[in-house]
């Protein structure tokens, strides 16, 4: 029995994932193209000049509960030799001026008392949330000092000042902030029980939530220095032994069809590759354009700059308990901080640390180093006697979304024009627009390379 091409375009997390799935199907033979030197997208290992390493993307990995997709990702040997296990995230925050280690999730306690008293009373009440825009959503359910103090400054440090808070989509779950620390743990509790509740309140600390959840929420990172880009590094090492052919530093540019199907690819080199079946985890565009299908659409998505800054410290940092850092302050840009000392093996040259924070297009200029640092001794992260010992700003364009309704209509379209007009091609990966974490982006490519018609 011939056996069924398949070609596959981006060697990012999904398109690793879907080799290593395709892979371990008999009967199939697999292609993957990726336009840079090596495989890994937006997951990877950044080097400073100085030749420290931090890590890009994702830091802790977890399992996605499915043990088809968990035992692809992660390998069936070695893993409790090569990865450190940690029974949840545990992640702090910093939030009107106070830091909390127990949770990522804000603490509206620490409101002032009045704002704090008219919040309870919206939360208290049990009408059904306005779900038209993520505005009406957050006021609807949990009232306007709320989504004036914490929501709205949040929004604007995620996605700009110019945020369009109207079409922005309210299911959503904006890094964790889709609920509040309101009320101490028995009560938490009791109302939890109640779904309107549960949807709004969150448990006082990480560990509570570990406890009650019925979920696995461990986390994983790897022992290796190269820290998360060692994941990335042996799923492309694993697809390669099963025989996927990688084609580095290609890129696609022509798709040619047959009878409303993709037929062959041809890449910027010249070679054609003739195939079955298409996993496109780039964006859906390029994949209209370089098909010829006409299309008409005039929105185009604001997606967010990641500035990085790496850090690299002479003693550790003043929290040595969390894995990471949230700051829902509106005075602070930084939104995330990885402490890498709390979850990584040691290095001997220093204590690394990690902030990230989003720009609109355009306005990179607005951060740099010294502001970076200036923000972590504002949060009392380090003292005024910790020496940098390296330091890196690295700039990521084209990362997040702005999550508006509009971004995911015309993304439907696209996708509808593409299905529509050549039956053998899977978009996956967070270009499809349909996800965006790690563990939706997978568990969307299983269910759609639907192996079980691939056994013999
Ligand atoms: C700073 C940052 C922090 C993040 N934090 C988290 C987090 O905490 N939790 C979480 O779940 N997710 C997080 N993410 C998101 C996560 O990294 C992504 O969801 C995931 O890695 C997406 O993988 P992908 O394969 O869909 O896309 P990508 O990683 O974008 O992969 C696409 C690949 O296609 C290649 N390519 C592009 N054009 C072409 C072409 N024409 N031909 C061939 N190849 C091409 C690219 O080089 C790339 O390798 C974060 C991302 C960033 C940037």
């Amino acid at each position: 029995m011939e056996k069924k091409k398949y070609i596959i375009v981006g060697g990012g997390l999904a398109g690793l994932f879907a080799a290593n799935a395709l892979l371990s199907e008999a009967n199939v033979d697999v292609t993957l193209v990726e336009s840079d030197d090596r495989c890994g997208g937006l997951l990877r290992a950044f080097k400073s000049e100085r030749g420290i390493k931090y890590d890009q993307g994702t830091h802790l990995a977890s399992k996605t509960g499915v043990t088809e997709i968990d035992e692809i990702l992660f390998g069936t040997k070695n893993f409790s030799t090569e990865w450190s296990r940690f029974p949840f995230l545990n992640a702090g925050n910093y939030f009107a001026g106070v830091w909390n280690t127990k949770t990522q999730v804000a603490d509206i306690r620490h409101l002032p008392k009045p704002l704090y008293a008219q919040s309870v009373a919206a939360i208290m009440s049990r009408a059904t949330p306005e779900t038209s825009s993520f505005t009406n959503y957050v006021k609807s359910n949990f009232g306007l000092p709320v989504f004036e103090h914490l929501f709205l400054p949040v929004v604007h440090k995620l996605y700009g000042k110019d945020a369009n808070l109207n079409d922005l989509k309210s299911d959503v779950g904006y890094f964790g902030l889709n609920r509040v620390v309101a009320f101490d743990t028995e009560l938490t509790e009791k109302l939890k029980e109640i779904s309107d509740f549960d949807d709004k309140i969150a448990f006082e600390t990480v560990s509570d939530y570990a406890t009650k959840s019925t979920t696995d929420t461990s986390f994983y990172y790897p022992k290796h220095p190269d820290g998360i880009q060692h994941w990335v590094g042996n799923l492309t090492e694993r697809a390669v032994s099963n025989g996927l052919k990688l084609l580095l530093n290609r890129r696609t540019e022509r798709l040619e069809t047959t009878e409303g199907a993709v037929s062959s690819i041809t890449l910027d080199d010249g070679t054609r590759l003739e195939c079955d079946e298409v996993v496109w985890t780039i964006p859906i565009p390029l994949a209209l354009k370089q098909a010829h299908i006409e299309y008409t659409s005039s929105f185009k998505p604001k997606l967010m700059t990641a500035n990085l800054f790496h850090f690299m410290f002479d003693k550790p940092v003043l929290n040595t308990d969390n894995q990471y850092v949230w700051n829902w302050d509106a005075e602070f840009k930084t939104f995330r901080i990885t402490l890498y000392d709390n979850f990584a093996e040691p290095l001997p040259q220093g204590y690394r640390v990690t902030m990230e924070i989003l720009t609109g297009p355009g306005d990179d200029i607005e951060v740099n180093i010294e502001s970076a640092l200036s923000e972590l001794k504002a949060m009392n992260l380090i003292a005024s006697n910790h020496k940098v010992l390296d330091s890196s700003h690295q700039i990521i364009k084209n990362t997040f979304p702005e999550p508006t309704k509009q971004l995911s209509l015309s993304n439907q379209a696209l996708l509808r024009v593409l299905n529509d007009s050549l039956s053998n091609i899977i978009v996956a990966g967070r270009h499809s627009a349909k996800v965006w974490s790690q563990s939706d982006v997978l568990q969307d490519i299983y269910q759609q390379l639907n192996l079980s018609t691939l056994k013999v």
